[in-house]
């Protein structure tokens, strides 16, 4: 399939191609995306596990680059978290953050209080390591706001879900906001309000492939090039061009993720 056609360059800051779903195939959809102009994936770990297959796609493929962390729903049991575990990947040329990491409150697989202290050790892990970090925040916006204030990391915040009130307060901790494919549902009222305020030098277009692919692909398998119709939505709500829009993005991803090249 043939998406723009303009061939306008596609930085994707957020997706996991380490993910089962595209365990068979996954040469082909590099190539894919690759011809559809994409240029670069931020491929973010869950795990210690996921990390190093994170790590190990981009030193296969040119366009993949890696977040390391450990994820909410993913927390070990009754340890706390591991710093050792990490380093290995920290000095590699395509590792740009620590992520994804922060509160789900959604599927409550930890206690909050645990997930909190997960929370804030990687913080302080990536403000030794001197990494911006990638943050997922469900259902837990007044928690990840309080313990943002706090640490006042350098980053994103990741498939943004908050109100215009929670956007302005990042913007002031001098974050990124992410927008990924879920702007362009139809349910999708607050975060177009969010999009619309949203300064343009703060926006970062993602997927989170394999998951929330945009309209007209919902539900189905998603990949970064889809990021497509995800800019083309931010820029009929801006009243301005795609162009313009996936132009910012990109230049806002080689600020925030300052190793890449
Ligand atoms: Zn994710």
């Amino acid at each position: 399939m043939q998406i723009n056609k303009d061939n306008l360059p596609i930085f994707d800051s957020h997706a996991h191609f380490d993910d089962k779903a595209f365990e068979g195939d996954l040469s082909a959809v590099v190539n894919e995306m690759k011809a559809n102009g994409v240029v670069g994936v931020i491929n973010n770990a869950v795990n210690y596990t996921s990390a190093k297959k994170c790590i190990d796609l981009a030193n296969r493929y040119d366009i993949f680059y890696s977040a390391v962390g450990v994820h909410p729903e993913d927390l070990y049991d009754g340890e706390d978290f591991n710093p050792q575990k990490l380093i290995p990947f920290i000095d590699h040329p395509k590792t740009l953050a620590i992520g994804e990491i922060g509160l789900d409150y959604h599927w409550d697989t930890h206690p909050a209080e645990v997930q909190k202290k997960w929370f804030k050790d990687q913080l302080d892990f990536a403000a030794q390591v001197n990494l911006p970090v990638i943050i997922h925040d469900r259902e837990a916006h007044n928690d990840t706001l309080e313990i943002l204030k706090k640490h006042k990391p350098n980053g994103v915040l990741h498939c943004f879900s908050g109100s215009n009130e929670m956007a302005k307060e990042i913007l002031k901790l001098g974050m990124y906001i992410g927008i990924g494919g879920v702007v362009t549902f139809k349910n999708a009222k607050k975060l177009v309000e969010v999009v619309k305020e949203l300064p343009l030098d703060r926006l970062l277009l993602e997927t989170d492939a394999p998951y929330l692919s945009p309209e007209p692909f919902r539900g189905k398998r998603c990949q970064s090039d889809l990021i497509y119709f995800t800019a083309e939505r931010v820029a009929e709500i801006k009243g301005i061009t795609t162009k313009q829009v996936l132009e910012a993005s990109l230049n806002n991803i080689k600020t925030l993720f300052n190793k890449i090249k």
